[in-house]
């Protein structure tokens, strides 16, 4: 069976900025170089918690 990668977030210590990544395989997709927002080139990466992850699906599916 193969390993399901968890969501990862990206994130900028510098202004705060992050962004959740989806797992795609063992390649990150729309992982950027920089933070956008800030410029800052130090992004942290982390896995999304389960929780997180559930409560976003949850904020998306109210907004429609
Ligand atoms: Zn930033």
């Amino acid at each position: 069976m193969p390993t399901k990668l968890p969501p990862l977030t990206t994130f900028c210590r510098q202004c705060g900025w992050k962004k959740s990544l989806p797992p795609m395989g063992d390649v990150i997709m729309g992982l950027p170089e920089r933070c956008p927002q800030c410029g800052n080139p130090d992004l942290q990466l982390k896995p999304s918690s389960l929780l997180e992850s559930a409560l976003r699906v949850l904020t998306e599916v109210a907004k429609k």
